[in-house]
């Protein structure tokens, strides 16, 4: 019996997910490989949120929560996205999730019917394609190119909306390009959405902090968008928090009751002792977020000068997140000894098996000629890794 319901057949595994996977298998046989395809820093959550969970334990801190979480956490997110981003919410328009991945998804869920588009530029986040397929919508692609930072025009926008758009969903900072929207740049697609009020908008800020140019930037900041739009961020990334999963979002009234409906379904709510760390970092001061930042940026500036002196490769200058997309489509139809590189995602699987890096395929991202490389590693691995991918880079004739 291998009866499966139609949806898995149109989704598919994060190639994110898969890469490490594969790369945990090499390592299991004794191989060793360096992780450049995983999205999470590798520093310690701080001692201070740590600290804040033991106590959680030790204070009883054990039952089920409200759906939306603790009315204090909420009262935490509400502060955070005044003292940051100067948006003002109510607890009830908060929701807190297991991990940003499940706001978008209770979003999704909750605004998009079979057969409504969402728009989504690309490069993306693996996971939007995916929930909005479960939702029984349409993806629908606006290419960002290389030449502009992988950022989207106003005007490609504008072209891209039609009767049909019922949602668009973004990051800035990217996963997987690293570009950030500058304020002057959101204002322009603001503008746009001004003259579309039947589209909702998801802007998925969890790399807020992780910005090394200038200061983060929210859309739902201009005009009346904060009554259309959901923003959603969470602790994984700027925390070094991905293993305690909490994320949270704000939205108008109706799409965070909606999301509260949805979760009550699924999940109920996210960890109660994971809730009450999240205080203290929500409330608390920023300075090792800002050192652990100091340290993605040192990282940044080398990996981006190691791949510019890679022959043919088109490298991208991200402004936040810790991640590079360098164009590497020089490289394809060339071949080491049997292996013909027709694609990135030959020339990933290339990469693993020879060189012992794993990285991720552009297609993950609709971005098909190019792979991803996380810099959330220690700078010893990055100069390894990326000298092995230089040495095998140069094998391919
Ligand atoms: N959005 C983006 C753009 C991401 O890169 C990630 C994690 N890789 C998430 C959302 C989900 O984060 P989490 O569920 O860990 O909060």
């Amino acid at each position: 019996m291998n009866q499966l319901a139609d949806r898995l057949s149109k989704i598919s595994e994060p190639q994110t997910i898969k890469m490490s996977k594969l790369g945990r298998e090499l390592k299991a046989q004794g191989i060793d490989v360096i992780d450049l395809s995983i999205g999470e820093p590798d520093f310690d959550t701080p001692a201070y949120i740590r600290e804040a969970a033991k106590k959680a334990i030790d204070d009883g801190y054990t039952h089920y929560t409200p759906v939306a979480g603790y009315l204090d956490v909420r009262q935490a997110v509400v502060h955070k996205l005044k003292r940051d981003n100067g948006l003002t919410y109510t607890p009830e328009q908060i929701v807190v999730s297991t991990g940003a991945k499940q706001c978008l998804a209770n979003v999704v869920l909750s605004v998009v019917n079979p057969g409504d588009d969402v728009l989504i530029p690309t490069p993306y986040w693996v996971s939007y394609s995916e929930q909005v397929i479960l939702a029984e919508g349409n993806p629908v692609f606006i290419p960002g190119t290389l030449e502009n930072n992988y950022k989207i025009t106003p005007e490609q926008l504008e072209a891209a909306i039609t009767p049909k758009s019922k949602l668009f969903m973004f990051s800035s900072p990217c996963n997987p390009s690293g570009a950030v929207y500058s304020k002057e740049e959101l204002a322009g697609l603001a503008a746009v959405f001004a003259k579309h009020p039947q589209i909702y908008i998801i802007s998925d800020e969890i790399y807020e902090y992780i910005n090394y140019e200038g200061k983060h930037e929210s859309i739902a900041q201009f005009g009346d968008l904060i009554n259309r739009t959901i923003v959603i961020n969470g602790l994984s990334k700027g925390f070094a928090m991905t293993g305690w999963r909490l994320g949270y979002l704000a939205a108008p009234l109706h799409i965070a009751k909606a999301c509260d409906n949805i979760q009550s379904q699924f999940t109920s709510a996210t960890c109660s002792i994971t809730q009450r760390a999240a205080i203290t970092a929500l409330m608390g001061d920023l300075t090792t977020v800002d050192e652990m930042v100091a340290e993605f940026k040192k990282r940044r500036a080398f990996v981006n000068k190691a791949l510019n002196e890679i022959p043919g490769l088109k490298v991208n200058n991200p402004e936040g997140a810790f991640y590079m997309l360098p164009d590497v489509s020089v490289y394809f139809n060339k071949s080491y000894e049997d292996i013909h590189i027709k694609n990135a995602d030959d020339l990933s699987m290339y990469l693993l098996n020879k060189a012992h890096v794993s990285v991720v395929t552009g297609s993950a991202f609709e971005q098909h000629e190019c792979i991803r490389l996380s810099y959330a590693n220690s700078m010893e691995k990055l100069e390894k890794g990326i000298e092995r991918i230089k040495t095998w880079l140069a094998k391919l004739q």
